[in-house]
Order: C-alpha cells, then sequence, then structure tokens
C-alpha cells in the first residue's frame, strides 16, 4: 500500500469538496487559527512518516491530551478507578452539566469533560507536578521534546471556564474530587493548551496500534489488553455525541478535539493525525473526519 499517494488523494478530494464548519470560539484565543489550515500525517509501525499540507504546523491538541492522561493512569482503572468513572458513551456534548447531576457525579466515560477532570483529578493526587510529568510522558511517546504549552491558550480558556469549573464542584458535591478545583483545572486546562503537529500526534498514540508497545519510548506503555480497551473506548466516546456516527462513517477508534486535530489508529498498521481547525456543531472537525472516511473508504477496511 502506498500511503504517500493515499493521503495525498484523500487530501486533494477534501480540498476540492471543501467541507465548512466553524472555529471554537468558547476559548477565545483559539478563534484566531487560520480556519483553512489542513494537514495529514500517518506513520507505519516501522516508524515511517507520511504527511501532506499543514501536517508540520503545531497546532492545540485540546481533547485529544485525554487519551495521553487516560493512559497514565490506566492500570489503577481495576481497582479504583472504574468506581469513579464510567465506560459508557455519553450520547451528550462533551460539557454536559446535567448528565452529570443526573448521573450523581459518575461521569459516563473518561473523555468527556467531567470524566476527564476526574482522570486528572487522580493524577494530580499522584505526582508532586502533575503537568511536568504529563509532558515528559507525551514527549517520551512521541520519542522527541515536541510538546509546548501555548500559555495564551492557557489563559484564555481558564478565565472562561465557568462550565468545567461547575464540572469539577459537581463531581466534589458527590466526593468523587479529592483536590482543590483551581489546581486540577490549570493541569487540565494546561495540557489542553499542548501544541503538537500531526506527526508527533500520529507517533503519541502509535502504541495504540501496536498492542500498547511504543517504538519511539520502546518499552511497553501499557498490556495489549490495556491498549485493546483504550481503544474500544476511544471507538464508543472520543467523539461525544457523534461518536457513532464516527464509527459508522469512519469505524476506527480515534479522539478529536477542538483545536480541530482528531487522532486515529488501525491496530496492527498505523496511527494517524490530522488537523483542520473548522468544527461542526458537535465540536469535531469537520474535514478530518472527511478525511479519515475517504481514507478507510479507499483502503477498503476500518476495524470492520
Ligand atoms: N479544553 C476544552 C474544554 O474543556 C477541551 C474540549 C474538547 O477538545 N472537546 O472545553
Amino acid at each position: 500500500m502506498d500511503y504517500q499517494q493515499l493521503i495525498e488523494e484523500v487530501y486533494n478530494e477534501v480540498k476540492s469538496a471543501n467541507p465548512r464548519g466553524k472555529v471554537a470560539d468558547y476559548i477565545p484565543e483559539l478563534a484566531e487559527v487560520d480556519g483553512d489550515k489542513f494537514g495529514i500525517a500517518l506513520v507505519d509501525l516501522e516508524g515511517n512518516v507520511f504527511g501532506v499540507g499543514d501536517y508540520e504546523i503545531p497546532f492545540s491538541i485540546q481533547s485529544i491530551s485525554k487519551v495521553h492522561t487516560l493512559t497514565m493512569v490506566a492500570h489503577i482503572f481495576q481497582s479504583k478507578l472504574w468506581s469513579r468513572v464510567n465506560v459508557e458513551p455519553s450520547g451528550n456534548p462533551f460539557n454536559s452539566i446535567a448528565q452529570l447531576e443526573f448521573e450523581k457525579g459518575i461521569p459516563r466515560n473518561p473523555f468527556i469533560n467531567a470524566g476527564a477532570l476526574v482522570i486528572t483529578d487522580a493524577l494530580t493526587s499522584k505526582f508532586d507536578d502533575p503537568i511536568a510529568e504529563i509532558s515528559k510522558f507525551i514527549n517520551e511517546l512521541s520519542g522527541k521534546e515536541c510538546v509546548r504549552i501555548n500559555q495564551e491558550v492557557l489563559d484564555s480558556e481558564l478565565k472562561h471556564s465557568e462550565r468545567n469549573t461547575a464540572l469539577a464542584y459537581f463531581l466534589k458535591a458527590h466526593q468523587n474530587f479529592n483536590n482543590k478545583v483551581e489546581d486540577v483545572l490549570k493541569t487540565y486546562v494546561s495540557h489542553c493548551a499542548m501544541e503538537m503537529c500531526c506527526v508527533d500526534l500520529a507517533r503519541s498514540i502509535s502504541y495504540l496500534a501496536n498492542d500498547g508497545y511504543s517504538i519511539y519510548a520502546k518499552r511497553e506503555i501499557v498490556t495489549e489488553s490495556y491498549a485493546r480497551r483504550i481503544n474500544a473506548l476511544m471507538l464508543t466516546c472520543g467523539f461525544y455525541d457523534e461518536a457513532g456516527e464516527f464509527a459508522y462513517r469512519v469505524g476506527l477508534p480515534g479522539k478529536s478535539g477542538v483545536g480541530g486535530g482528531v487522532a486515529a489508529i488501525m491496530p496492527h498498521k498505523f496511527s494517524i493525525g490530522v488537523w483542520s481547525p473548522e468544527l461542526n456543531e458537535k465540536g469535531n472537525s469537520v474535514k478530518a473526519i472527511m478525511a479519515l472516511e475517504l481514507l478507510t473508504d479507499k483502503l477498503k477496511f476500518s476495524l470492520f
């Protein structure tokens, strides 16, 4: 399979169809990003890189970082964390407050904001300097020092984090939050404000395509069994209330972020990072989803 030709075909078809959305503006700094940016990077399990468009330009990874933070605590899930976070698709927007109230402070899954806040709370209990640990971990997964926290995006989101603050206090009211709300929020917003390019992002989740072993870190990141479970969560919950549609159209485990990025994996073959900032009303990148749909159509296989 000529991956370079494949992603170039996909890139050109998406460019000429030119589906449009709207750049996220509830984090004001993200609204400044050029909506026309578009890049794709595919990395295979030998470490070969195939790229097209703006694939080397760093962008705000936002909620894609929830895959990395989940991985950092995956091993304590069996004992403790599964009682604090569920593994069901939410069918609701990623920042829903109503759902958390109905479900008595146990978030539906680790990828909606409430669930990710519980994960970041667990990391805050575990580490003195959680954000340094998260950065170190993602750099290790990518095989280089590539993570940079964009201070303007961080400050911009912190100034507008009323909903995430409300979620954190709801969690606390249900005894599902152990640290100070402002400390955990700062760490959460910092890992969301990390910037990486499509290649480094694809490299950073390559272990999920490779039974838990990272060829960049040169070690097992999680067991094969956890890798399968994280992939199952990405497939069922990675796109919030659009997870069903992403599974239907693309058929790969993936995770989106409101910076317009999508990271996805094809088990035992490759990982892929796609970036285009304009989003649909569910907060997922319009061009990235179309690109991945074309990609699996052309490949004639997905998970299914
Ligand atoms: N930092 C964003 C938020 O908490 C992440 C959301 C996303 O990427 N879906 O709202």
